[in-house]
Formats: C-alpha cells, sequence, structure tokens
C-alpha cells in the first residue's frame, strides 16, 4: 500500500472510524447491474432523483476528476438498549442509526480533516457522507472485510450491520487489493423472514415502496393504509433486517464514535405537535428527525399510537386529531378506528380536509 493510503488509513481509525479500507474507485459492473435494475423495477419508490444520478454513480470521476482508488470508512452504530427517560410519552422505537446526532454532520468534520490531510501529501481528494451518488455499499464491500447481505444491508464481519459508511474518493491509484470479499449468508434467510412486510426480494433487492424505512423516513403523505399495522412500533426507520441477522448479534467493539441519546431513542412524543415546523427544528435540527419534519413524526407518532396494543398515549392521539397539517390528522383518524372510537371518528369525518374526511368514514365502515 503507498505511503499516502497507509498515513490517510491511521488517521481515519485515529479519528474514531472502526473499520477503513481501499477500494477501487471502477464501479463492480454487477453491482452497477443490480442497482439499475432496480431502478428499473420502480422499487426505488417516490426517490426518483435516484434514476437521474444514476450515470454519476457509474462514474465516480463526475465526482472528483481523475479519480483512482476511495478510502472506505465505516464507524458503528450498535448500541445498547438506552434507559427510557421518566416523563412524557415515550412509545415506538427509533432506529439506532437515529440515537445519536445527525450522523452527517458529525461525520463531514472528520472527512474535511482527511481531505486536507490528504492534499497536503498532494492527493487531490472529496469526502461524502451518504449524500453523494455512490455505491457506497458496493464500496465497502471491497474495502475491508464485509459484503452486501439479502437484507441489501452492508454486513461487516466485525461490527455487523449497524455500519454507517463514509468515502473519500482520491486520485491516488487504483489499490491491489482482492476485487470484492466473500458473501456469508449461507443458507441464512432470518431477515427476509423477519422483515414486517416483506420489503426484502430474492434479488438482495429492497422494495422502498413497502420498505418501513422508507416510508417512515422519505415518505411524505399518508402512509399506504395497508400498511399502517405492520408500522407497529416504528416511529422511525426500522432496524428488523439488521438486529435479526447473526453477524449483527456477534458483531463488536460497540460503537464510540457516536454517542446515544436516550431522548433521541425514546422520544416524548408530545414534542411533535403544538409547535411550528420552525420550532421542532429548532428542537430537531440537529437529528434524524429533522428529515421527516416535524409533519412527518406527528404522523408516524399517530401510527404507533394507534398500533399500541395497550391503548397508551390518549393524549398523543387527541393533540393528533386537531393537528393544523391534514396528513397527521387523516393518520389520527386511521388510529381511532384502530382503537374503535367512534366519538373521535365522527368527529373526525367533519374534517374541512377530503382526505381525512375520507379516513374518517373508512375507519367507520371497517368497524361495522
Ligand atoms: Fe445474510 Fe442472514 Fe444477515 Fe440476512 S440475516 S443479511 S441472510 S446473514
Amino acid at each position: 500500500m503507498s505511503d499516502a493510503r497507509t498515513h490517510l488509513t491511521d488517521l481515519a481509525l485515529s479519528l474514531g472510524f472502526d473499520v477503513a479500507g481501499w477500494a477501487d474507485a471502477a464501479p463492480v459492473p454487477a453491482d452497477l447491474g443490480r442497482y439499475q435494475s432496480w431502478l428499473d423495477s420502480g422499487r426505488q419508490g417516490g426517490m426518483d432523483y435516484l434514476t437521474r444520478q444514476l450515470p454519476r454513480r457509474a462514474d465516480l470521476s463526475s465526482s472528483l476528476a481523475g479519480v483512482g482508488s476511495v478510502l472506505v470508512l465505516g464507524a458503528a452504530h450498535s448500541f445498547p438498549e438506552q434507559p427510557v427517560p421518566a416523563r412524557g410519552v415515550r412509545l415506538g422505537r427509533v432506529a439506532r442509526y437515529a440515537w445519536t446526532p445527525d450522523y452527517h454532520t458529525q461525520l463531514e468534520p472528520l472527512l474535511e480533516r482527511l481531505k486536507t490531510e490528504a492534499e497536503s501529501l498532494g492527493v487531490r481528494a472529496r469526502g461524502y457522507v451518504d449524500h453523494g451518488p455512490i455505491l457506497e455499499r458496493s464500496l465497502a464491500g471491497r474495502a475491508f472485510p464485509g459484503w452486501q447481505g439479502k437484507s441489501g444491508m452492508l454486513l461487516s464481519t466485525s461490527l455487523g450491520a449497524f455500519v454507517t459508511l463514509a468515502v473519500l474518493l482520491t486520485d491516488l491509484p487504483a489499490p491491489e487489493l482482492p476485487a470484492s470479499h466473500p458473501d456469508r449468508c449461507g443458507r441464512c434467510t432470518r431477515c427476509i423472514s423477519a422483515c414486517p412486510t416483506d420489503a426484502i426480494g430474492p434479488d438482495r433487492l429492497i422494495d422502498a415502496r413497502v420498505c418501513l424505512s422508507a416510508l417512515t423516513i422519505e415518505h411524505r403523505g399518508p402512509l399506504p393504509w395497508h400498511l399502517r399495522p405492520a408500522v407497529g412500533e416504528w416511529l422511525l426507520g426500522c432496524d428488523v433486517c439488521s438486529e435479526v441477522c447473526p453477524w449483527s448479534l456477534h458483531a463488536g467493539p460497540l460503537a464510540t464514535l457516536f454517542q446515544p441519546d436516550p431522548e433521541l431513542a425514546h422520544p416524548d412524543l408530545r414534542r411533535f405537535f403544538g409547535v411550528s415546523e420552525r420550532e421542532f427544528l429548532r428542537s430537531f435540527g440537529h437529528t434524524a428527525f429533522a428529515r421527516p419534519r416535524r409533519k412527518g413524526m406527528a404522523r408516524n407518532a399517530a401510527t404507533v399510537v394507534g398500533n399500541d396494543p395497550q391503548r397508551r398515549g390518549r393524549d398523543v392521539l387527541t393533540l393528533a386529531s386537531r393537528d393544523p397539517a391534514w396528513e397527521v390528522r387523516e393518520a389520527a383518524a386511521w388510529a381511532w378506528g384502530r382503537w374503535h372510537d367512534t366519538t373521535e371518528l365522527e368527529r373526525l369525518s367533519r374534517d374541512p380536509q377530503p382526505e381525512v374526511v375520507q379516513a374518517a368514514q373508512r375507519a367507520l365502515e371497517e368497524l361495522l
């Protein structure tokens, strides 16, 4: 390995990344083909920008001229369970990656530090944390012992599936390293069986139209009616496929770069109501909750409460019924139906927004 590569790898590990390794910047044709077939099958759902980005994913020189090799970095977010804070309505589950302040904000300064160091060595570089048009999982499967599992997630032999990836594109020549690491899923199918919405295809491609992670984070507007029971407890994201993976169960070391916050792991659902989007961002703008925004978090909260078998969180549903965003009131109508509360459904069936009225009437019909 060149001195510059060794130096940058050592620096990345000293900055707190759990794994670091190098990959050839040229895409693996098979991985690119699978990505193309995922787009062609429409399983990206409403994320149309992914199709537009395909040419850039296929050629990283559009992101860094003369790119030759990529430093791929992984940081574990396999946090232990967090204590539930005392007060508030603490229902629902948040995917582990969101238990810590937004990882983009935490990793970007480290990428900038690596870029500066690379440039001091005469190496041109550009860092990306998830936002770039890059097939990170394909690169990671070549850079360090890992592979893209049947769940579609990158699995690391040392960290399991709870890995956040970042990359530093460089104009260093391509490394002479193995093209890829072996697939170690074997005959295991735990993630496929456990997925609440059968989102994992036999081709290891995920159907974002039904994946709870995509629905609770990226989907705008009402959630598909028939999938709401399957949302279960998931307030933001979904970790089911990663939790059941045997590689996650035996993973180590625990995350050190990211610190979990119990207030993000178990947020008080009431904080998503009675505030403007601006006030919400003042509280949560530094977290993954900012992606679905207040409206999305309030919609998800109403759905989670509707799914609660013990019917806890009535305060939250009452707030959702009176929310200024019709998408939240629509979710509340569905939830009151789950609770068999016809009084609230009658009230919502007189809502000024037609979608709310339809939801309330549909919920009432389903009770008959
Ligand atoms: Fe592979 Fe099993 Fe993990 Fe799924 S749960 S990614 S099949 S090892």
